[in-house]
């Protein structure tokens, strides 16, 4: 599938819009349309039903060393700057930036690729911004900065494949031609660039006022662990769900919405004994995978990528990402949907001790400023956990699966879009697009159509139509021939259209068609509500 069309479809459909277009757009921001809210929601409530409110603590579910509780909050999105301090965000929430002098343009250096090229007696290392072919347009580019032409394209001795600008030492940069750039050697060293939204909070306006936009949602979570314990009577092992908007000033956001500035996590914070951390590590790795599959994202663009030892901190005993082969990536590349991650104690012992030391082997130490004294003092509170049957304090251990609304309606979006044949009003095979969408997170569930607009057809359609607005988002349409209404609803990915025709009004049965299989049956009037809940289940 290419990503154009996909891309229109959803501004055609109202899916997706560029947030401020009359304006010009702002960058790395997306709204969602009439039919991407409803999309989403139905994701984000399809997570917290089957995470949350609709998970059993009673029963150990497969693979879980046994029963646990989950429960849910809903936190604010500025929160005591301290927080972000202890977290390690205020310091470590950085990626490494260049700017180009000619340009006047901001790139962050591990998201621009390149090669070093040979020609005329000059080494040059040449990179791109495109977001596929960049082989194409490196080649392209290298000519025009050799002045060759295109026959000449032997003379370029290219020397090693595809990298980075992150891998070239800043003193190479002399020789870097920058993506937008026409002379060489404009990129600036780089430079550390705090990902998080700044506010002021308060009438005063100085900086001791200044506050962030929360980057994730976990940490109101963490500093809100004693409140559930003591207003709940969950017990240890339990999870913490939390989802809502997050932000990231991101340098160079990208590829649809899936690198925003404004987005919507997912997030799990599973508190459990460390004795069986790995284990609920293991298990939740497992389940979230085992989610996406369940939600309709196919096994071969699915995968789950255990991080190398050497890609861990040292007090994480294992990482896992899920990832979807994005159509926008190059061939073989996967992009991250969601992170499970072994977190250990480091959370809760940072928001009871001060900020931690990530490099502190073998044990975590707070970490000291220049002065000598911790660099960020912690809560002082409390965190710690006592089981009260077995009369042991510990700090729990946690699991975090965290995940990303957008990416995941981008990846069901990807995975839905679908082109086939069907034939149209005339019986004349044409190509029909359709979404895919597995029927939980299909925006409108069905839809009613009188076949023509006479003969009390619309009357009963309009029935059964209220009929089914009680449960579900469902849609009447009487505009047009009935093969063009169906089209439109294959597109929104609207599972089952029903359709009131002349036999309906001489023994009450409708037909019910089937978005994948186009098959098409009669149903009574009175069963079709039942007929798609099963159906929808
Ligand atoms: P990346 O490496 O792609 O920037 P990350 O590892 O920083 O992602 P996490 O901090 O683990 O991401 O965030 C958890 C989830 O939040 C991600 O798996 C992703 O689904 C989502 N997410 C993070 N950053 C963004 C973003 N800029 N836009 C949309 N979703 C995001």
């Amino acid at each position: 599938m290419e990503m154009d069309k996909l891309v229109s479809l959803c501004k055609r459909r109202g899916v997706l819009f560029q947030s401020s277009e009359i304006y010009g757009g702002l960058n790395g921001f997306w709204d969602y349309g009439p039919l991407g809210v409803e999309l989403k929601r139905n994701i984000k409530e399809a997570w917290w039903r089957d995470m949350v409110t609709g998970h059993d603590d009673i029963e150990a579910p497969p693979g879980a060393p046994e029963a646990y509780e989950m429960c849910g909050l809903d936190c604010t999105i500025i929160m005591h700057p301290q927080v972000w301090k202890v977290s390690g965000h205020y310091d470590l929430f950085v990626d490494k930036m260049v700017d180009c002098t000619e340009s006047k343009k901001r790139y962050r250096y591990d998201q621009v690729p390149g090669r070093w090229v040979e020609a005329k007696g000059q080494k040059v290392f040449v990179t791109t911004l495109a977001e596929a072919n960049h082989a194409q347009e490196i080649e392209a580019r290298a000519l025009k900065f050799f002045n060759l032409r295109a026959k000449d394209a032997a003379d370029l001795a290219w020397q090693g494949g595809l990298v980075s600008l992150a891998k070239i030492d800043p003193a190479e940069y002399v020789k870097v031609l920058a993506p937008e750039a026409k002379a060489l050697g404009t990129l600036t060293a780089p430079r550390d660039f705090n990902l998080m939204f700044k506010t002021i909070v308060g009438a005063l306006g100085t900086e001791e006022d200044a506050a962030f936009l929360r980057p994730e949602t976990a940490q109101g979570i963490f500093v809100n662990f004693k409140n559930v314990l003591d207003s709940s009577r969950v017990r240890v092992p339990f999870g913490i769900a939390q989802m809502g908007k997050s932000f990231r000033n991101e340098i160079t956001p990208r590829n649809f919405t899936f690198r925003s500035r404004e987005f919507e996590q997912m997030e799990i914070e599973f508190f459990c004994h460390p004795n069986s951390s790995l284990q609920w590590y293991q298990y939740w790795r497992d389940r979230r995978f085992r989610w996406y599959t369940e939600m309709g994202l196919s096994g071969e663009r699915l995968q789950l990528r255990e991080h190398h030892q050497d890609e861990l901190s040292h007090y994480s005993r294992g990482t896992a990402d899920i990832e979807y082969a994005f159509p926008f990536l190059p061939a073989g590349e996967f992009g991250e949907l969601e992170g499970v991650a072994h977190r250990g104690d480091f959370d809760l012992r940072s928001h009871m001790e001060g900020k931690l030391d990530p490099n502190s082997k073998p044990d975590l130490k707070v970490e000291l400023g220049e002065d000598g004294k911790p660099k960020w003092k912690g809560s002082g509170k409390d965190l710690t956990y006592r089981d009260d049957i077995t009369n042991e304090r510990y700090t729990p251990h946690v699991i975090e699966p965290s995940a990303g609304a957008d990416r995941a309606t981008l990846a069901f979006l990807c995975e839905a879009y679908h082109e086939d044949q069907a034939p149209d009003d005339k019986g004349e095979m044409q190509t029909r697009v359709v979404m895919k969408l597995h029927p939980r997170i299909a925006p409108i569930k069905a839809a009613v159509f009188p076949l023509v607009k006479k003969d009390g057809m619309p009357e009963v359609a309009q029935k059964i139509y209220r009929e089914l607005k009680k449960r579900w988002n469902v849609f009447y349409d009487e505009k047009g021939a009935v093969g063009r209404r169906y089209r439109r609803q294959d597109e929104a990915g609207t599972p089952f259209c029903i359709t009131v025709d002349g036999q309906s009004l001489q023994d009450q049965t409708v037909t019910i068609r089937d978005r994948d299989t186009l098959k098409q049956w009669r149903v009574k009037v009175e069963e079709v509500s039942a007929e798609l809940a099963e159906r929808l289940k």
